[in-house]
């Protein structure tokens, strides 16, 4: 009988409902139109950001100004500081500490949102100048985990500063302003790769022929060698004061010199160089500075570097720069800083990859991040047998979903692929080795590490709220 079938499933239905995680659907489906339109906005703000931060440096450089345009102030060593107050410490122009003293000051722990600000790029050797065959070309050494191929054939700008030889720092932007020279690395033609094709892609493109063209004009003399490099160098110690000694004492970065652009009829999506992880920096950068209250415990941002190669060196997240940063705090107040670590939370704020159905054999997909599903938590990341990873506490996990849930935030759950498909790992697990509960909280990424890579404004938006509520918790 039809209708004591209806009655039945609609029983089912109505259990279903109760118990099951519904994730089959678009996220976005539970947003009204008014609150996409905010996530729009958001965007907005962001793409200006992205295009004029391609490197660490100048998104610290970015933030600073912002910063101080919200009333932060340099720290001082030693100084009491009362709630409310705002602070940054900038470390090497690289990472930056951004902090308001919460009305409880340090005693009962921190809030703390952590993501980086640089990504993989095409970085210049130390020696990079050089001529063969009539053309001048630098040689590179890649940032971070490319496909190597990706990078071939591309519109590049050269970012970075170079300290000449009377000490003083010059700072090099070129390529990002319509009708200034853009670099590329040239990749080999179809109809001579028969060789090339059938090698695996790990041999088939190799590092040490990533040279990026700089020129073809000699310098004119009909005597000598090395002509063309000349004429670049000339040309360089004209416009910045450069020798070739000057290249050993400097950091030099290609990036793509495109700029950040909607993609999609609807313009729901983002694509752009160094969303990973920028996209999680901006509203990493923007929960602070927004905040419109004292928080309760004090709350932390922090912008780190080298992620993208181990987080090592002293402005990565395996230096202590920010456990310093806490001890001085906890001393002003007279507490123990790692009583305020062990009493600490933190947000891990990087990219996962969202679900791509090109690649879908590579995703478990009752497991995975998705376009427009909202802010990705990620538990653990790791590889094998979760291998180097932090992985959250069900009860830390318990802490952010009712945060998450009690503030109507998108959120959903994702591992970084399937079991065996590979791995990763983000600086969680730097955190938590201070006695920290963390957890990782971003967005998927489609096509993560890619010159060009593709986010959702949805998303984005989801995160800065998450961090935002987090701050205010
Ligand atoms: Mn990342
Ligand atoms: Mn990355």
């Amino acid at each position: 009988m039809s209708g004591n079938n209806e009655e039945k499933k609609s029983k089912a239905e109505k259990l279903k409902q109760a118990l099951f995680l519904d994730n089959k659907k678009s996220g976005a489906l539970k947003l009204k139109e008014k609150h996409i339109k905010k996530a729009f906005d958001f965007a907005s703000d962001y793409m200006r950001f992205l295009d004029l931060c391609k490197t660490e440096r100048e998104t610290v450089e970015y933030c600073v100004d912002v910063a101080r345009n919200s009333s932060f102030s340099a720290f001082e060593r030693g100084k009491k500081y009362k709630p409310g107050d705002k602070v940054y410490l900038n470390n090497r122009g690289k990472a930056l500490i951004l902090c308001v003293v919460g009305k409880n000051g340090v005693k009962n722990g921190l809030k703390l949102s952590i993501a980086h600000v640089d990504s993989p790029r095409i970085d210049l050797k130390p020696n990079p100048l050089y001529e063969a065959n009539n053309l001048a070309l630098f040689k590179t050494h890649y940032y971070g985990g490319i496909r190597k191929y990706q990078w071939l054939a591309l519109p590049l700008s050269l970012h970075g500063v170079v300290v000449r030889k009377d000490g003083t720092p010059v700072k090099i932007n070129i390529g990002e302003v319509s009708g200034e020279p853009n670099f590329c690395i040239t990749d080999l033609l179809p109809h001579l790769a028969k060789e090339q094709v059938a090698k695996t892609l790990s041999k088939a493109f190799e590092g040490e022929s990533m040279n990026a063209l700089v020129g073809s004009l000699p310098f004119q003399d009909e005597k000598g060698t090395d002509l063309v490099k000349l004429n670049i160098m000339k040309i360089l110690n004209e416009k910045y004061g450069l020798i070739e000694s000057d290249f050993t004492c400097a950091e030099l970065s290609l990036v793509p010199s495109f700029k950040s652009v909607d993609i999609g009829f609807d313009s729901s999506m983002i694509g752009s160089y160094g969303h990973d992880d920028r996209v999680c920096a901006y509203p990493t950068l923007r929960s602070i500075v927004d905040l419109d209250v004292v928080p309760e415990e004090t709350v932390i941002s922090v912008l780190t570097d080298k992620e993208e190669i181990g987080s090592d060196g002293n402005t990565g997240m395996k230096c202590e720069y920010l456990k310093y940063f806490v001890m001085d705090l906890a001393k002003s107040e007279g507490v123990e800083y790692h009583h305020v670590l062990s009493d600490s939370k933190c947000l891990s704020s990087d990219v996962n990859a969202a679900f791509d159905p090109n690649y879908s054999s590579v995703f478990e997909p009752n497991n995975s991040s998705y376009i427009n599903g909202g802010v990705v938590v990620t538990k653990y990341t790791g590889s094998g047998g979760k291998s180097g990873t932090s992985d959250a506490s069900a009860e830390f996990m318990g802490y952010i979903r009712d945060l998450l849930e009690s503030n109507n935030i998108l959120w959903q759950t994702g591992e970084l692929g399937k079991v065996d498909a590979g791995g990763g790992g983000t600086i969680a697990k730097f955190i938590a080795n201070m006695n920290v509960d963390v957890v990782d909280l971003g967005i998927p990424v489609l096509s993560m590490h890619a010159p060009f890579e593709v986010v959702s404004k949805v998303d984005l938006y989801e995160a800065y709220r998450a961090v935002s509520s987090f701050f205010k918790a």
